[in-house]
Order: C-alpha cells, then structure tokens, then sequence
C-alpha cells in the first residue's frame, strides 16, 4: 500500500513551514505581484508588494537596491491611524 502525500511541495529546510498571512491592507490599497527575489534577496512566497493609489514605487523588487532592513517604512489605516505593513521604501514589497 502506497501512503499519499497530502504536504504541499516545497523545501524542507524553509524557515516558515506555513503559508505566509498578508498583514490587512489599508484603505483603498491592493496586493500587486509576488516577486521571486528583492534586491539579491530571497522573498518568501506569498509576499507581494504594496499598491497605495496614488503612490507610485520608483523601483520594481527585482531591480529594488534596497538591502538595508531599516530603511522601510510603515503603512496602515489613516482612520484607525495603526500601520500594519512594513513596506519596502523603494519598491513597496511587504517586509512586514
Ligand atoms: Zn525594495
């Protein structure tokens, strides 16, 4: 008898054995498209990067020059004035 397996197919070694949950958007913001790399750097899958209307990114994730961890910033509801995503200053990418 066979055993089937039910686990989705990906690396054993991965840190985050689980899918990664979005943090909730903003108002008015959307999810854009899931990079596979952010400057250099390995992106976990299911991070995409942050639309704000009218708030366009100078940079996409895979040509983003950013590396430095501090140098993003918080986005969240104006209403409720609490940030809940950590966002990439250059490309948008969700470093939260
Ligand atoms: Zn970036």
């Amino acid at each position: 008898m066979t055993m089937l397996m039910a686990t989705t197919p990906v690396a054993d070694d991965t840190p985050y054995p689980h899918s990664y949950e979005r943090p909730p958007l903003p108002e008015g913001a959307s999810w854009g498209h899931a990079p596979a790399h952010h400057a250099g750097g390995y992106v976990h899958p299911g991070r995409a990067v942050l639309i704000l209307p009218g708030r366009p990114w100078p940079d996409s994730p895979e040509r983003c020059t950013n590396d430095d961890p501090l140098a993003n910033e918080w986005y969240g509801s104006h209403t409720e004035g609490e940030a809940t995503i950590l966002a990439c200053r250059r490309c948008g990418l969700d470093v939260t």
